[in-house]
């Protein structure tokens, strides 16, 4: 490497020729070669202009001031907080948000028994004699009952990097899609290019079911949609540093890479698993032979999902290594009328609550009577529609006053009716709710 000499070198810049005393500084080579300040400005320019801007570069460099540190462990929130949180947001499917809470909680912990001292990313060396494995998590249920909701509102409340991706979108490297290492990509987008928040933040994975391989006995042939890219996925929800694409896309050989650990990220996984009640009817009728009549706990057959076990996912279609690597198994429960009516008004942001502001921006007191949110869920259920056919509902609803109120001075108020709600869907073309 070149220094700057204790005796000032004699002779030019071996590059432009500019003798010492033309220019500020000259740094000599072992070689005996000498390059001048001038020249090294000029050098620096044309790399940053040939590399163009580095996300990975600047955020590392930007590392030492911008990153948060993990919260300290006496910060963080306990399993009882992270689920009161959940409350807040999402209505029911109490089990599925004791075990998330439980689940996150030991992942932060499991960062800092790595960490040692609680701050940094996972990537470094352990300090405990106890390793502790990481809790991904796997949520079966029905379509639009909460999952998303659920795993977004978590990552919201730790504030940490988070990201959706479609399971169904994936194929195994080299092929037509997108590549398991592109999760990683929109992780890292979705941090800012800051990798050290990448390392812990939480990734969605939804309709992990639909990478189930068609049949349960393994293949012998390739099975580039499903198996595959179950294969694929072992090795970033195990922990492994990859070479991620900042910018996405295939790989290239001239694109430059950023090493980032998954170890500290946290997968969440959901899928609805159509058909999978069928698996566990068969399981359990299975262990009930021999236990004689009225023996065991009663079953209850409307809600098979609640007795969902590892074995059942295998059965599905996952390879038993990446159920393996999902230890947390928990189930969300279909959402009943009760659930729906409460989706509409309790949640912190409810769908009413939405609406409400939106008017009082125009200065107008909105108000929805009871029988009229009665009626808006019914619509919801017969339509086979749930929570998600809520805001088409309502979006119908509501879509007249949206038109004529602002700029109505007169208008002041508005209660939506039930006769209101009423000839409003009825009015609209119902075959245009469709779910959102
Ligand atoms: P999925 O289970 O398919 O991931 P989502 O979480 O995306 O379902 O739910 C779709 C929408 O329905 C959410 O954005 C939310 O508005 C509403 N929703 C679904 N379940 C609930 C719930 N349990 N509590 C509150 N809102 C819910």
């Amino acid at each position: 490497m070149a220094k700057k000499p204790n005796t000032p070198p004699t002779g030019n810049c071996s590059f432009c020729g500019a003798p010492l005393s033309e220019v500020e500084m000259i740094f000599s080579g072992s070689d005996g070669a000498h390059i001048c300040n001038n020249c090294i400005e000029q050098g620096h320019e044309i790399v940053a202009e040939q590399m163009g801007p580095q996300p990975g570069a600047s955020a590392r460099a930007s590392k030492k001031t911008s990153v948060k540190p993990l919260a300290p462990l006496a910060e963080l929130p306990k399993p009882r907080q992270i689920k009161e949180m959940l409350d807040s947001w999402v209505i029911g499917q109490d089990e599925a948000k004791r075990y998330l809470a439980v689940a996150v909680y030991n992942h932060y912990k499991r960062l800092h028994h790595k960490n040692g001292s609680g701050a940094g990313s996972g990537s470094s060396s352990g300090s405990g004699e106890v390793e502790i494995d990481k809790s991904n998590i796997v949520m079966v249920g029905p379509t639009g009952t909460g999952k998303t909701l659920l795993a977004r509102t978590i990552a919201k409340m730790l504030k940490v990097p988070f990201t959706i991706v479609d399971a169904t979108a994936l194929t195994e490297a080299g092929y037509v899609g997108e590549d398991v290492e592109g999760i990683l990509t929109r992780l890292l987008q979705a941090a800012d290019y800051d990798v050290e928040a990448a390392e812990r933040g939480i990734i969605f994975i939804d309709e992990i079911d639909k990478i189930a391989r068609k049949n349960s006995n393994p293949s012998i042939t390739r099975d580039v949609s499903g198996e595959g890219v179950q294969q694929a996925l072992l090795k970033i929800l195990e922990g492994a540093v990859v070479n991620v694409a900042p910018e996405g896309g295939r790989k290239h050989p001239d694109q430059k890479y950023i090493k980032l650990d998954t170890t500290g990220i946290l997968f969440i996984c959901g899928g609805a698993f159509d058909g999978i009640e069928r698996v566990i009817a068969n399981r359990l009728g299975t262990q009930a032979i021999g236990y004689g009549k009225g023996g065991g706990t009663q079953i209850d057959r409307e809600n098979l999902l609640q007795y969902v076990t590892p074995q059942d996912l295998k059965s599905f279609g996952l390879i038993p290594e990446l159920v393996g690597r999902l230890p947390v198994l928990t189930y969300l429960k279909p959402l009943d009328k009760t659930a729906l009516r409460s989706i509409l008004t309790e949640p912190k942001n409810a769908i009413t609550r939405q609406y409400e502001s939106l008017f009082a921006m125009d200065g107008v007191r909105l108000t929805f009577e009871p029988d009229a949110l009665d009626y808006i869920v019914d619509k919801a259920v017969e339509y086979k529609l749930g929570a998600r056919g809520l805001r088409s509902i309502c979006e119908t609803i509501m879509m007249e006053s949206m038109y004529e109120t602002p700029g109505d001075s007169e208008r002041q108020a508005i209660a939506v009716t039930l006769q209101f709600a009423r000839r409003q869907l009825e009015n609209n073309d119902l075959g245009l709710l469709k779910v959102s």
